[in-house]
């Protein structure tokens, strides 16, 4: 059930029987030479929009954009400022708090995106509002990090994963028409963070996080994808159970 698609007559209606909503968040940001710009966001919308399918749960607009500064050092990233995130999340959380939802799920597709829902969390809390707030990042989730050990051993890194990549090579099968495949070192170098734009560059010079992204196959995606959904599915009837104070 997509919000997009429904009427206000309609929410009413839902909001009769349920008061949980599911929104996808990702990324505008560079995944390599081997990935797309969109991966984070293309790969949390697919994942919540099926679970919504699966379990009649609305499922909000995706919003596209997130924290990536430090990947501003490769062309095509855009980023949000954390305050600024923060306030947009909070606004966006607090428009389906004032309509009666009460359980506003994040399903999330980017690492970076984790502190400032979180931060937003916390703010509306302190503000004292009622309702459950759950941020799920699919990629962190042990069961599916089991199968990707399982698939790709230790090459799936950190960014650019050949996870991330193969999820969005099964959904969007054109735009890997004239993506490279060649195989490239990986660099298991120590660094801190947070880095700088150029301090990332030079430390991942080609975007890549000590992952193997040319292992990407359509079939892997699918599975990690049907891992991630299944997951979710059973976390979210756990949070219906929920009660709400
Ligand atoms: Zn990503």
């Amino acid at each position: 059930m997509l919000l997009e698609n429904m009427s206000y007559v309609e929410v009413e209606a839902y909001l009769v029987e349920k008061d949980i909503v599911i929104i996808p968040i990702g990324s505008c940001e560079q995944h390599s030479p081997y990935g797309i710009l969109g991966t984070d966001f293309i790969t949390a919308e697919a994942i919540a929009r099926e679970v919504g399918k699966r379990m009649d749960i609305v499922v909000a607009p995706t919003i596209n954009y997130g924290m990536s500064q430090h990947h501003m050092g490769f062309k095509g990233t855009v980023t949000l400022s954390p305050e600024t995130m923060v306030m947009f999340v909070k606004d966006i959380i607090n428009s389906f708090l004032e309509h009666g939802f009460k359980r506003i799920i994040f399903i999330n597709g980017h690492g970076g995106n984790i502190e400032p829902i979180k931060t937003a969390f916390h703010q509306i809390k302190f503000e004292g509002k009622s309702g459950l707030l759950e941020l799920i990042s699919w990629f962190l989730l042990p069961e599916v990090q089991e199968i990707e050990r399982d698939i790709f051993e230790d090459k799936n890194g950190y960014h650019a994963t050949p996870s991330e990549v193969s999820i969005t090579k099964f959904l969007r099968p054109d735009a890997f028409r004239n993506k490279p495949s060649e195989k490239k070192k990986i660099n298991r170098s120590q660094v801190y963070f947070p880095l700088s734009r150029d301090e990332f560059r030079q430390a991942y010079p080609d975007g890549r996080m000590e992952s193997a992204p040319w292992l990407a196959k359509e079939k892997y995606g699918k599975l990690i994808m049907e891992e991630a959904v299944r997951v979710i599915v059973s976390r979210l009837r756990e949070i219906l159970k929920t009660k709400i104070l």
